[in-house]
C-alpha cells in the first residue's frame, strides 16, 4: 500500500508479520467478499452446503503458498459436507495449536430486514456487511492471513500450527468437528490445543474457557376444567402451575454453588415460555404448560436437578390434587472447563495484550458452543475474537480493524516466544 513504511530487515518476526498483514488489508477484504458470495447454508436449513465455498477456499490456499490441503468430506444424505485441514510444522514439534473456524452460515432470515443482498458483501466505511462476514469468516480470514503472514515472510511457527475449516457448525457439528473426531482420529494428537475464533466481545477482553450445562424443561400440570363459577367441582391447573413456578425458585438455594469464572457466577433456573390456556375468562383451565431454561454449572449433575424438580412437583400434586409431568426438551451437558492456566489460554491473553493493549480474562458463558465437543474429547480450547457479535442477525457485519487486529493476534500466537541463542 502506498505510503506504508516497510519494517527494517532486522525487525522481529512479529513486527514483520504485522506490517505484512496491514499492507494486505485489501486482500483480507477481498477474501471476505469471495467467501460471502458462496452460499454455504447447510442442507438442514435448505441450503446447498459448503462444497462451493470449500472448493474456493481450497484453491485460494493453494494459490497463496499454503502446504497441500487435506479435504475430508462427510455426507449428509448425499450432500457433501467438506472439512479442510492445513498444517505447518514449527520449531517445537511436540506442541500443536489448531485454529478452527467453520465454513457454513445460517440462512439470511427475513430479506426485508437486510439493507442489501446478504450474499453480496457491502463495504460501509470500516465495516463489511453480509451473511457470514463475522460468523465465521472473520475466523477463516484472520487465521488464514495470520499463517500467510508467516509463510510470506519466511517466519517459522514456534510450534506446529493447524488450520481447520469445518462444516456443519451451525446445526450441531455431526458432519463437522464431531465427525472428524470420530472418523479421523489420526488428525489429532493427545497434546493438541485449540483456538476457536467464533465468539467474543467488542474489546476482545473475553477469552471463553467454560460453558454451563443447558437444560430446558417442559412442565405440564393437568387438573380439571370446569365453569369458573364452580371452582369446587374442578382443579385449577393454572393455580397449581403458578404455585410450581414459585416453588421452583428453591432451585437457586439448592444448587447455590458459585464459580467466579462465569457471569453470572451461579446456575440459573428461569421459567420462560408459557403456553396459552383457555380462550375465555369464565373457564377454569384444566391444563397448564410452562418451560424452564436452566443453565447449570459444570460439575452439578443434571440428574440431581431433575430429581429436585420432580420432588417439588410431588408437593404441588398433593397440595392441588393435580398431575404434573416434567419433560426434558433440550439437554447439553457441560464439557469440563479449560483451565485459565492452560498454555493456549495464556498465549491468547499475551497476544491480545500485545496487539490490542487489552487484558483478556478467561471466562465462562451460559450457552453451549462447538468448543464443548473438543473439551469433551479432552483438549484445551479457548474461544476468542474481537467482534460486536452480530452473528445470525440481519446486516451482520465485521470491522476491518478487527480483521487486521485478530490476524495479528493469531500471527503472534503462531510465532510464539522467540528464544534468543546465547
Ligand atoms: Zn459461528
Amino acid at each position: 500500500m502506498a505510503g506504508r513504511k516497510k519494517p527494517p530487515a532486522d525487525a522481529t518476526p512479529f513486527v514483520r508479520a504485522a506490517a505484512w498483514i496491514e499492507a494486505h488489508q485489501d486482500d483480507l477484504v477481498a477474501l471476505e467478499a469471495e467467501l460471502t458470495r458462496r452460499n454455504a447454508v447447510g442442507p438442514g436449513s435448505g441450503g446447498p452446503g459448503e462444497a462451493e465455498k470449500a472448493g474456493f477456499l481450497e484453491a485460494w490456499l493453494a494459490a497463496n503458498g499454503f502446504p497441500p490441503v487435506t479435504r475430508l468430506t462427510a455426507s449428509e444424505n448425499g450432500v457433501p459436507r467438506p472439512n479442510l485441514v492445513v498444517t505447518v510444522p514449527g520449531r517445537d514439534r511436540t506442541r500443536r495449536i489448531w485454529f478452527m473456524s467453520h465454513l457454513d452460515v445460517v440462512p439470511p432470515g427475513d430479506l426485508a430486514l437486510w439493507k442489501s443482498d446478504p450474499f453480496v458483501m457491502r463495504k460501509e466505511g470500516e465495516k463489511l456487511v453480509g451473511r457470514g462476514v463475522e460468523d465465521n469468516q472473520q475466523g477463516i480470514v484472520c487465521t488464514a492471513f495470520a499463517l500467510k503472514a508467516l509463510l510470506a515472510n519466511g517466519v517459522e511457527p514456534g510450534c506446529d500450527v493447524g488450520l481447520l475449516f469445518v462444516a456443519d457448525e451451525e446445526s450441531g457439528s455431526a458432519y463437522g468437528i464431531r465427525w472428524l473426531l470420530d472418523n479421523h482420529p489420526e488428525l489429532f494428537r493427545p497434546e493438541d490445543e485449540f483456538v476457536v475464533p467464533d465468539a467474543g466481545n467488542e474489546d476482545g477482553s473475553l477469552a471463553e474457557v467454560a460453558e454451563k450445562t443447558i437444560l430446558w424443561l417442559k412442565v405440564r400440570t393437568v387438573g380439571k376444567q370446569v365453569h369458573a363459577s364452580t371452582p369446587h367441582l374442578g382443579k385449577n391447573a393454572f393455580v397449581a402451575g403458578a404455585s410450581l413456578v414459585v416453588k421452583l425458585r428453591a432451585l437457586y438455594e439448592q444448587f447455590d454453588r458459585r464459580d467466579p469464572i462465569f457471569d453470572p457466577p451461579m446456575s440459573t433456573f428461569e421459567p420462560t415460555r408459557r403456553e396459552a390456556n383457555v380462550a375465555n375468562i369464565n373457564t377454569i383451565p384444566g391444563e397448564d404448560v410452562f418451560y424452564v431454561d436452566c443453565r447449570v454449572l459444570p460439575g452439578i449433575p443434571v440428574e440431581a436437578v431433575l430429581a429436585h424438580v420432580r420432588g417439588i412437583c410431588v408437593d404441588v400434586e398433593r397440595a392441588h390434587r393435580v398431575v404434573c409431568s416434567v419433560d426434558v426438551v433440550q439437554r447439553e451437558d457441560a464439557a469440563p472447563a479449560t483451565p485459565a492456566s492452560a498454555r493456549v489460554v495464556r498465549d491468547v491473553v499475551k497476544s491480545v495484550r500485545r496487539v490490542y493493549g487489552v487484558d483478556a480474562k478467561a471466562r465462562g458463558i451460559g450457552g453451549g458452543t462447538v468448543a464443548g465437543n473438543l473439551r469433551k474429547a479432552g483438549y484445551p480450547v479457548v474461544v476468542w475474537s474481537r467482534m460486536d457479535e452480530t452473528a445470525h442477525q440481519p446486516n451482520e457485519y465485521v470491522w476491518i480493524p478487527n480483521l487486521i487486529g485478530d490476524a495479528k493476534v493469531f500471527a503472534d500466537m503462531m510465532i510464539g516466544e522467540i528464544v534468543e541463542d546465547t
